[in-house]
């Protein structure tokens, strides 16, 4: 970025979580020594990993004005999207309004989702609450006796399908049902191994007290006719229905370098590597685990880099992955060792899995959260919940592709 001897033009390119983090982060470390713009084609932001909540009733996705953002970090908000970048002109293309300069562009523009198996409700977190509706309909109408959960192999994040596959499970059996047939089939070889020993041990807890089967190391694929082979081993899936995650693409915005899978390349910094004053965070990234944690790490990163160029008193920090996660039991310790509730009883609390503010866990997102969804953002009850912080392994390079869920490279952190 120029030298900071004028008011350095920050473009932000998303509206997601990256960006929002970013915003707040850059504001709160530089306030007027930087002038920000932030392109986004939406009107609010949605906190999307709360949608797993919805077809349960257990929670819903709230939507805050982006114009609103924008005002607080005294942000120019353009309803628009990046399509090219020409780093040598430091300038971007959108789609509607023409091309902007910048000083320092941030690319927070997420991934692309691919449905996994065109026979499964892929949950992406946008509008498949209703199809998913449909599948509990069936559930409740003895139309369907089992469900499979599945994890599909390549980048993703595997965390929902755990929500999705409890929350079914509870909802099944408050209907008075218990001859339903489900599991999660995954690559990973425990129950969300990212996490940990004793929080995989905890969420296959979970998964065994609510009568879920769980099957890992093991790869899903569509066969010929749409129905999936499970490997190694090739038998096919034995389930009436099956619900997956999608995988995930990188953003593929012209100008801007990407690997195979069209990922951004990123330093530790979150510099893009080889294109100067170009940043990217988020899912978008190289950065193998897509996690909104994660996500605003990385963006905070971005932003102390950004403040100290605009002349802030801040030493940035490289980006050290650390992925927490707080994963409500509902009941504790106890909800691990007691079968579910009897059928009938009252089990909607139970259902919370995660409060909206600490679902994603961002510096300066959460708090933004807190202070606008209020109430709604009731912590847990004491005892109730597991607290989870893993560093990610110190020679983890951002690029490295150990983490994706291959089953013939199995997940680290375990
Ligand atoms: C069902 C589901 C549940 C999840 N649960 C959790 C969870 O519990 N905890 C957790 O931490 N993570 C969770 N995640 C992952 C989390 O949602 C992502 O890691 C996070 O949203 C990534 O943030 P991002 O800013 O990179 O991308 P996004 O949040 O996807 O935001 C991308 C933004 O960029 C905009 N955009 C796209 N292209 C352009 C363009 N060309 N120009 C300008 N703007 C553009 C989009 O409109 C959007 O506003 C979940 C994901 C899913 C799908």
């Amino acid at each position: 970025m120029h030298a900071a001897t004028h008011r350095p033009h920050v473009v932000i390119a998303g509206g997601g979580v990256a960006a929002i983090e970013l915003a707040l982060a850059l504001h709160d470390l530089a306030g007027t020594r930087v002038q920000m713009t932030l392109v986004a084609p939406e009107r609010d932001f949605e906190l999307r990993p709360l949608r797993t909540a919805e077809p349960f009733s257990a929670d819903h996705v709230r939507r805050h004005s982006l114009r609103d953002l924008a005002r607080r970090v005294g942000a120019e908000l353009v309803a628009d999207t990046v399509v090219a970048v020409d780093p040598g002109r430091h300038a971007v293309r959108l789609a509607e309004t023409g091309t902007r300069s910048y000083d320092a562009l941030v690319l927070a523009v997420g991934a692309r989702h691919r449905t996994a198996f065109s026979r499964a409700i892929t949950f992406t977190g946008d509008r498949t609450t209703v199809a998913y509706n449909g599948l509990l309909a069936d559930l409740e109408e003895h139309w369907t006796r089992s469900v499979a959960f599945v994890v599909p192999p390549g980048t993703t994040w595997p965390l929902p399908l755990y929500e999705l596959a409890l929350m079914t499970a509870r909802e099944v059996r408050s209907m008075g049902i218990d001859d339903v047939a489900l599991q999660v089939i995954s690559p990973e070889p425990t129950p969300l191994s990212l996490f940990g020993v004793p929080a995989s041990e905890a969420v296959a807890g979970l998964l065994a007290s609510a009568g879920i089967a769980f099957r890992g190391d093991t790869h899903a694929q569509a066969g010929h006719d749409g129905r999936l082979e499970l490997l190694p081993g090739g038998d096919r899936l034995d389930a009436e229905r099956v619900v997956a995650l999608p995988t995930i693409e990188g953003p593929q915005i012209s100008g801007v370098p990407g690997d195979e899978r069209g990922f951004i390349p990123v330093d530790d910094h979150g510099r893009v590597r080889g294109v100067e004053d170009v940043y990217a965070a988020g899912d978008g990234t190289t950065f193998p685990v897509k996690q909104g944690g994660l996500a605003c790490q990385m963006a905070d990163a971005i932003a102390e880099v950004l403040a100290a160029a605009a002349g802030a008193d801040v030493t940035p920090q490289p980006f050290r992955p650390v992925l927490r996660g707080h994963l409500l039991t509902g009941r504790g310790s106890q909800y691990l060792e007691q079968p579910l509730p009897d059928a009938g009883s009252e089990t909607t609390s139970d259902l919370h899995l995660w409060s909206a503010p600490r679902k994603v866990d961002g510096r300066y997102l959460s708090p933004w959260l807190e202070e606008l969804e209020g109430a709604s953002a009731a912590a847990a009850p004491e005892g109730a919940h597991i607290d989870v912080e893993v560093a990610l392994p110190s020679d983890y390079e951002i690029g490295h592709e150990a983490m994706r869920l291959d089953p013939y490279s199995p997940t680290r952190g375990r």
